[in-house]
């Protein structure tokens, strides 16, 4: 058998990122850059004025104050956007707005509650520094300097700052094609009814869920009987374009009812693992075809593909994606104690609270078996309980993998801590 940490390992040790694409910065945001990106202009562009005001001369204002003003002759506005070159002329003003470009030789704004607003002859009490309420030009950012580096993820303010600068493509990596296959001759997709013995399709739906979730294009290429030949020919034409092909089913034992097993056994870099975990036994990866396309063949019992995704594919992807990645995991401490098996990590279903601590508090959720979507469902977590361990006790410590974004999870504890006034126990 196979520890999770040794599947992992070699799962990962077969992934190489995918070549960086040039992708249009209206669809960037989320991607991580492949290369440095420099400004190719200062940022501000210009000179401009950070208040609406008067743009001056500072020095032709020196020791002005309310008891003692002075009066300037005002040239004209200047409005945001305002493509004149403009020049200053001694001892006079111009209104100017912000955003606006400051006219050549002038070296400050006046804000206009320090004037008396008029707009041809202008009453300044209140004398300025130079460079007051003027946004220099280059002061942001430098031309030719690097404004990101290689391997950030572009988030909104990233985005803001390549648009400001111009940059309207990037090289980058990150969105991955994920095609998912659901394996079975009992499912049936959502929104078609379901015959004697079916069930609809729950995994192809979830994993679809998971893999944007992630920040990936994800597509479901369809329901397979447990079929060899249907599944081999569907396979081989997802090889042609995806990135990344996870199917669910059929891989318990290689029987006749594991087709994705018989099938894939001894393709490509396939192998067939037993990983001592629980749920989640029975993996599969390999890279296929000409592109080695990685493909995990995932259990079919609903919660052990969330469990596999959660601990190989989610690291897969970010490593095909050339991200950074570390799964994070949230100490807590158990409220009402469960077994796990002998020799396997088990990976539980909890709900999330807190202790009158404030620290982390779980509690087991639903039954333990891998068909139970009611009650994983309902689950903050999964509660990761190392192999040697049998009797998960009250009181004792485990590490949890989120299933929900922390913050939230962190707004309902904080809303439940609310409602009841301490938080400990009073949920569900
Ligand atoms: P298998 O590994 O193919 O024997 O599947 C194990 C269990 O998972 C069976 O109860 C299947 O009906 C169920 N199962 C397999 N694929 C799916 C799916 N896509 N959605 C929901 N349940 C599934
Ligand atoms: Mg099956």
């Amino acid at each position: 058998m196979t520890s999770v940490a040794e599947h992992l390992e070699a799962v990962l040790a077969q992934i190489s990122p995918v070549p960086a694409r040039t992708v249009p910065l209206s669809r960037a945001h989320g991607l991580v850059l492949a290369e440095d990106v420099t400004s190719p202009v200062d940022l501000p562009r210009f000179a401009n004025s950070a208040m609406d005001g008067y743009a001056v001369r500072a020095r032709e204002i020196a020791g002005v104050t309310p008891e003692e003003p002075r009066v300037l002759p005002v040239l004209g506005d200047i409005p945001a956007g305002d493509g004149r070159a403009l020049t200053h002329r001694d001892f006079h003003a111009w209104r100017i707005l912000t955003g606006a470009p400051v006219p050549d030789g002038a070296d400050a704004v006046v804000r206009v509650e320090d004037t008396d607003g008029h707009p041809r002859e202008v009453m300044i009490t209140r004398a300025v520094e130079v460079g007051a309420n003027v946004r220099a030009a280059g002061e942001d950012v430098r031309a030719g300097s690097v404004i990101l580096s290689a391997g950030t993820r572009i988030g909104p303010a990233q985005v803001a700052v390549l648009a400001s600068a111009g940059v309207a493509e990037v090289r980058a990596t990150g969105q991955l094609s994920v095609v998912v296959l659901s394996t079975g001759d009992e499912l049936v997709p959502v929104g078609e009814p379901v015959g004697p013995g079916q069930i609809h399709d729950s995994n192809g739906p979830m994993l679809i869920a998971l893999a944007r979730a992630a920040g990936h294009f994800a597509v479901h290429g369809g329901h397979l009987p447990d079929d060899e030949k249907a599944i081999k020919a569907e396979i081989e034409h997802h090889l042609g374009h995806a990135d990344l092909v996870i199917t669910s089913g059929g891989v318990s034992k290689g029987g006749s009812y594991d087709a994705v097993k018989s099938v894939l056994t001894g393709a490509g870099s396939m192998e067939f693992t037993e990983v001592d975990m629980q749920p989640g036994k029975p993996q599969g990866f390999g890279l296929l075809g000409r592109r080695k396309v990685p493909v995990f063949t995932l259990p079919g019992n609903p919660v052990s593909v969330l469990v596999s995704f959660e601990v190989f594919v989610r690291p897969a992807l970010a490593a095909l994606a050339g991200q950074r990645y570390e799964a994070v995991t949230l100490p807590a401490v158990v409220l009402e104690g469960w077994s796990s098996p002998e020799g396997r990590q088990q990976y539980h279903r909890v709900r999330l609270s807190r202790d009158t601590s404030g620290a982390y508090a779980v509690a087991p959720v639903g039954g333990p078996g891998s068909h139970l979507v009611g009650g994983l469902a309902l689950a903050d977590g999964l509660a990761v309980v190392p192999a040697e361990v049998t009797d998960v006790a009250t009181g004792s410590r485990v590490s949890v993998l989120p299933l929900r974004p922390l913050g939230e999870i962190e707004a309902d504890l904080a809303q439940e801590q609310d409602r009841t006034g301490s938080g400990q126990q009073e949920r569900g």
